[in-house]
């Protein structure tokens, strides 16, 4: 499906600001907000934050985008995709996606401890192949 046909489907308006937020996080994972102000402003120099922030917002709230909350870490979006782990790389700091069924964590860690568990953030620490290669 095409950024405009998505941004459609949730009832927003497909903006060139919008599609260039999510343009800038197809091709990059996994940004900050600060990374995609820099990013969308290479294509638009004078947009302000407070208006990509906002226009992050919306689409966050449509579930379009994800915040990803990685301990001791920014928070960083991405598309939205099936519920996933992350493998985050101690040397270059890359987030890597790794697809695992957090609801079956979930559903074993509310059995065990008669909680109710809302969602999961499961990420590892590793070294990315790259960092295993240069070294
Ligand atoms: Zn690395
Ligand atoms: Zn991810």
């Amino acid at each position: 499906m095409s950024h405009v046909d998505i941004l459609k489907l949730h009832s927003l308006k497909a903006t060139p600001q919008r599609l260039c937020v999510l343009g800038v996080l197809e091709q990059h994972g996994h940004v900050t907000l600060e990374g995609i102000e820099q990013l969308t402003k290479l294509k638009f120099p004078t947009l302000s934050l407070s208006t990509i922030y906002r226009n992050i917002n919306e689409m966050v709230k449509k579930e379009i985008l994800s915040e990803v909350k990685i301990a001791n870490k920014k928070e960083y979006y991405e598309i939205t995709k099936e519920n996933h782990a992350h493998l985050i790389c101690s040397k270059c700091g890359k987030i890597e996606d790794f697809i695992i069924n957090t609801d079956d964590i979930i559903k074993k860690a509310q059995s065990s401890t008669c909680s109710k568990i809302s969602s999961a953030t499961i990420s590892f620490d590793t070294v990315c192949k790259e960092c295993l290669s240069t070294k």
